[in-house]
């Protein structure tokens, strides 16, 4: 066999995957046909969060007002933005590359496909290996609506060449509502289209609904229990029909209405790895499919697409089976963010998913955070925890406000921990900050679940 090891995609996944077995001396070889970092560090996360950043400054020049600055602002320049994020994502995809070739990893800047259960054709050349990781991610889909075409996906968001003055926005997912908020805060005016009652489905309800009453303050006209019908142009914008019979114009149609795992044409078949119904790789919980040898790990999965999972899943398979450190990844506890303005964070179980099953005690805590009580910015902030009634342990903590996201990491080690709300309540806070309420929550404000005669 040419290889210990290949891995097929050098997205979060396959480089940490490529990168650490390569590290414990496997003779790895790696394919990659598009950009090295895949989908976070191009098209994802990285790009993605510069963007809301840019549209945080406008705010901040906003709300310095209050503090006595005058500062008057200017308009804004797309095109100096997305030069300046390029250059940076050209940077990380050198140190994605560099890091692999440091680690003795051999890599294929080409198209790879499974010929059989140890062949690969990569470019022109055919390699064999002993075990084979498939780490392809996946990519956006449109909706099945006529013009659908004429509308963008979160790829193409990325490289706009000039900033569009109206955007409608379709989906409610995360990537919906952060793009939402970037276009907004960037002086768009904006629409956005879903057909759940509430956007973030998924997420806890409290969170849900002050997520709901943020997008009008943001500037962004929620059309919620709506579907597309149909995208036509429209001079040189284009007209969006939708369920409730009215139109929409904008300049900018974007569909941020789901993403299928990348698994059409790879020689799934041939190699006989089994998929779902909706393409995803099936896996067990040691990333085998069904070929035992062949493993599969990151958003081709389609478990829980995100990219510290899909590290920790290319860390931990490395490890196993090269580093004598056999570990399997838990999906329970994982953190994570919205990055709208302001942003949402979470982890753990919603209220609804612990009171499926259990008696809980809900603690809710809302209150205008300090920067607005002088900026006069209406922009509350919520923070919540779900208790466990009989073990008084902490299931979920659940947040929307200022610095959300790096609050939550924190949290998310206390509820790996198996932390009570004892635990909590006894823990000093740093004042004054908001992460401080989540020590100080000593009125219960309701109890939830299957036996409510706790109350
Ligand atoms: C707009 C957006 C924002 C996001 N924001 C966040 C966020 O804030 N936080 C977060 O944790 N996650 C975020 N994600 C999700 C995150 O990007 C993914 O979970 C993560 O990239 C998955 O990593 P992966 O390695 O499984 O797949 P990917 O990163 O998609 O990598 C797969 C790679 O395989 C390559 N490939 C595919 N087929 C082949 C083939 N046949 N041969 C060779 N190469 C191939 C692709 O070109 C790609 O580079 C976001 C995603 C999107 C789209």
């Amino acid at each position: 066999m040419d290889f210990d090891l290949f891995v097929i995609g050098g997205g979060s996944a396959g480089v940490r995957c490529a990168r650490i077995a390569a590290g414990h001396g496997a003779r790895t070889g790696i394919a990659e046909e598009r950009f090295w970092g895949g989908t976070c560090v191009n098209v994802g996360c990285v790009p993605k969060k510069l963007l809301v950043q840019a549209g945080e400054y406008g705010g901040f020049a906003d709300d310095a007002a209050g503090f006595g600055w005058e500062i008057r602002k200017g308009p804004h320049d797309w095109a100096k933005l997305i030069a300046a994020k390029d250059a940076e994502i050209g940077r990380l995809n050198a140190i994605y590359r560099r890091l692999l070739e440091s680690a003795g990893a051999q890599i294929f800047e080409a198209r790879a496909r499974l010929i059989d259960a140890h062949t690969i054709e990569v470019g022109e050349s055919r390699v064999t290996a002993e075990r084979i990781v498939i780490a392809t991610g996946g990519h956006p889909t449109r909706p099945d609506i006529q013009g659908a075409e004429l509308g963008i996906v979160s790829d193409d968001a990325f490289y706009l060449p000039r900033m569009p003055k109206r955007v409608a926005v379709v989906g409610s997912g995360y990537i919906a509502v952060e793009f939402a908020g970037i276009f907004a805060a960037l002086g768009a005016q904006v629409d956005l289209v879903f057909r759940q009652p509430l956007p973030l489905r998924g997420f806890d309800s409290d969170l849900r609904q002050a997520l709901a009453e943020a997008l009008p303050r943001q500037g962004i006209r929620a059309h919620a229990g709506c579907s597309p019908r149909g995208l036509a142009l429209d001079g040189r914008g284009r007209a969006l029909t939708l369920s409730d019979g009215g139109t929409l114009r904008a300049d900018l149609v974007f569909f941020a209405t789901g993403r299928r795992p990348a698994t059409d044409g790879i020689g799934l078949e041939a190699a006989g790895v089994a998929r779902n119904a909706a393409g995803a790789v099936l896996v067990n919980e040691h990333l085998q499919t069904s070929q035992p040898h062949i493993f599969a790990m990151g958003d081709v999965t389609d478990r829980l697409n995100l990219t510290p999972v899909a590290t920790a899943e290319g860390h931990a398979l490395a490890d196993s089976l090269f580093g004598g450190r056999p570990r399997a990844v838990s999906l329970q506890n994982v953190p994570t963010a919205v990055f709208f303005t302001p942003p949402l964070a979470t982890v753990g179980l919603t209220e609804e998913a612990a009171a499926a099953c259990c008696p809980v005690d809900v603690y809710v805590s809302r209150f205008t955070p300090m920067r607005h009580t002088i900026s006069g910015r209406a922009r509350p902030s919520l923070l919540k925890l779900v208790v466990d009634q009989a073990s008084q342990r902490v299931l979920g903590a659940h947040m929307m406000g200022e610095d959300a996201p790096e609050i939550m990491q924190g949290l998310a080690i206390a509820l790996v921990m198996g932390a009570s709300k004892a635990d909590f309540d006894r823990t000093i806070g740093i004042h004054p900050t908001s992460a401080e309420e989540f020590v100080t929550m000593r009125v219960r404000t309701r109890v939830a679940g299957v036996a409510k005669a706790a109350e």
